[in-house]
């Protein structure tokens, strides 16, 4: 009886590779599948022209990080550095941000960084609706193929149009929320840290919570 499964379940994985079929039944995400998934994400991202900031683009700022990240953080669009390097989170607030990650106990390579926007508004503006319609599809995806335990969002405007509101930040930071199924921890953006350096000790208090749960 047990060897005829076996036998089965053999037959079956000798099927699958054989019709070229690269993510098994048994493992719905193989890790091979999700990163191939998120590198045809990101080419497809790269080719995007679906607002207007694929004109003043320099480079598209996909995201970095684990693929099997427990720990990802969203923030609003890339900046100048963002968008000259094609990498999220490299200029001063990148810097604090990594500060903060490593205090955490973790390394960058162990999170996933990405923003709601894949490309530089110019002269920093507030990302536009159109531009967040356009564009929050690919920050789905993302999520749903790292599908991480925790989210954080970084600062007002990735926090308030993840959750669908209008509650300032300093009401909605430091409490526990859900996004799509994952906790969602919003906290201030390090840009706003480096203008308020004394709020860093509230951000401190959110990454408790989190590492907490991590
Ligand atoms: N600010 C953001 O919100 N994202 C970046 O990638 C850089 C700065």
């Amino acid at each position: 009886m047990g060897e005829d499964i076996l036998r089965k379940i053999r037959d079956y994985f000798r099927a699958e590779k054989e019709g070229g079929i690269t993510e098994s039944l048994f493992c719905s995400e193989g890790k091979e599948g999700k990163k191939e998934k998120l590198l045809s994400l990101k080419n497809r991202a790269a080719q995007c022209q679906k607002c207007g900031l694929a004109k003043t683009r320099k480079n598209v700022v996909f995201g970095a990080g684990s693929t099997d990240a427990r720990l990802m953080f969203i923030g609003e669009a890339p900046g100048h550095d963002e968008d000259i390097q094609g990498r999220p989170f490299v200029g001063r607030a990148g810097m604090l941000l990594t500060k903060i990650i490593e205090a955490m106990g973790l390394k960058r390579e162990d999170v996933y960084i990405c923003n709601i926007l894949k490309c530089r508004p110019s002269r920093n503006r507030n990302p536009l609706p159109e531009e967040i319609s356009a564009c929050i599809g690919h920050l789905y995806e993302q999520i749903e193929l790292i599908r991480p335990e925790v989210i954080c969002g970084l600062g007002k405007f990735a926090s308030q149009t993840l959750l669908e509101t209008e509650t300032p930040i300093t009401r909605l930071r430091g409490n526990w929320h859900e996004f799509r199924g994952v906790r969602f921890m919003p906290t201030f953006h390090p840009a706003y840290l480096l203008r308020n350096p004394g709020d860093k000790k509230l951000v401190w208090q959110d990454m408790k919570k989190v590492m907490e749960l991590l």
